[in-house]
């Protein structure tokens, strides 16, 4: 397998390259070289396929080779270990939850496989890999978790003092071993600050070999394609067209799933639901993409202003926005309208959302109207209980706390305190893991 940057289709890297190094040089962002399509065999089998052996047979065909078939298994099988599975609303409207891993979202699958593969990648160095990652709260825990107890590779991560929630410092500063959380007095600007002035020091390039496990890892999505078929299989076998509807912040979940349909998958739309920080419905109605500061709201993995995967997107559709809002559709909904969907689908359906997956119900209904007779299947990227405050004020109820969760409240935080100024940072670095 080869991956080349989106600024440069004419040089290639290897899958090692680009898992360690994240971004390339140009600041583009690494894309395979094939998408290769599935056999037909495989569709046709498909329900017979655990989830674990459709991630298997999905690698076989993309990595082509990269990493021998034995191994390639051993990482899924470490990887995939908690299930995806399909809830039925109504006979139009499915869930597909994605937070049954530890972290209670799903970037637990894209953490985990990162944490394997660079793990695999690492074997035969005798040095020690350090990861730094900085912060705003969801992606650190689900890093945390995907790379604890992982040999051979250490995990620093940055995350502002007093801004991330209760919860989130708690997944972030409480498993010790290879994990060490490092908290910052300042902002989550000053944390990514601190983390590209790491890689550009080449006195600590030079003592310490450093990685980072940005969210643009091409690690990270492609695990993310997986369970888009491990959704297909789940649905009745009825003639309904299938659509996917994803809540959207930087757009990694739905790029997985484009590669999914790439590899043959048959899927009739994708729906991009976002809240009201809407450049790519915009984008789609309009033909005009652009980024502006993101604005805070209640599905706030979702505030993004200047989509990171849109870049993936847009050279996979050869930048043609007619061919984009073909495949892809946009909608963009407010907080009210949210905590509107949650309320309405606890009381139809008996289910609690969590407001990032009640952004992609609106989405679906708006679609649905338009568009009957389709099948729906809405990604549910987080447990409600991950927003508890919120969604206990908005239902006006208890709900149920997952144990994994609700005993970290009895775990001891441990951090390191710092401040913003870089030679603090740099020398602790040196002197903890040189
Ligand atoms: C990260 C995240 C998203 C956004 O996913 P993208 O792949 O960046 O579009 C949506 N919901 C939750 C709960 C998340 O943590």
């Amino acid at each position: 397998m080869r991956l080349y940057s989106t600024r440069n289709p004419s040089s290639f890297v290897s899958l090692e390259e680009a898992v360690f190094k994240g971004l390339p040089d140009d600041n583009g962002l690494f894309m395979p070289e094939y998408i290769p399509q599935l056999p037909d065999s495989f569709f046709e089998r498909l329900k017979d396929y655990s989830f674990q052996e459709i991630g298997l047979e999905v690698c076989r065909h993309l990595f082509n080779g990269a990493i021998p078939e034995n191994d390639l298994r051993a990482i899924i099988e470490k990887s995939i270990t908690f299930p995806a599975p399909v809830v039925k609303l109504d006979d139009e409207t499915y869930v597909l939850e994605l937070f049954h891993g530890p972290s209670l979202a799903f970037k637990d699958f894209g953490a985990r496989f990162m944490a394997r593969l660079m793990s695999y990648f690492n074997k035969g160095n005798g040095r020690e890999l350090v990861i730094l990652v900085a912060t705003s709260g969801d992606t650190g825990g689900a890093v945390a978790a995907g790379f604890y107890k992982t040999p051979g590779i250490r995990v620093v991560i940055l995350y502002p003092s007093g801004k991330v929630s209760y919860l989130q410092e708690k997944q972030l500063t409480t498993l010790g071993e290879n994990i060490t959380a490092v908290e910052i007095d300042g902002t989550f600007d000053d944390c990514q600050a601190l983390v590209k002035k790491a890689f550009l020091d080449k006195d600590l390039t030079g003592n310490i070999r450093l990685s980072s496990a940005n969210s643009i890892n091409i690690a990270r999505l492609v695990p993310q394609s997986f369970y888009y078929f491990e959704a297909y299989k789940q649905l009745p076998s009825d003639k309904k067209p299938v659509v996917f509807c994803i809540p959207s912040g930087n757009f990694g979940n739905l790029t997985a799933g484009i590669f999914a349909k790439k590899m043959g998958l048959p899927v009739h739309q994708f729906i991009a639901a976002t809240n009201i920080n809407d450049v790519v419905p915009m984008y789609l109605s309009t033909g005009e993409f652009t980024p502006r500061p993101s604005a805070p709201t209640l599905s706030n993995a979702m505030d993004v202003g200047n989509p990171s995967n849109f870049t993936r997107i847009l050279d996979m559709y050869c930048s043609t926005w007619n061919n984009i809002k073909e495949d892809i559709k946009g909608y963009a909904f407010n907080d009210q309208q949210t905590e509107d969907a949650m309320r309405r689908t606890f009381q139809v359906h008996g289910y609690v959302l969590d407001p990032h997956g009640a952004v992609g119900v609106l989405a679906l209904e708006a679609f649905q109207v338009e568009n009957p007779r389709t099948k729906g299947v809405i990604l549910e990227t987080a447990h409600p209980s991950k927003f508890l405050p919120d969604v206990e004020r908005i239902l006006n109820c208890k709900i149920d706390v997952p144990k994994r969760l609700a005993i970290l409240s009895k775990k001891e935080k441990h951090s390191v305190p710092m401040g913003i100024a870089f030679d603090q940072f740099k020398a602790w670095l040196l002197d903890a893991y040189q």
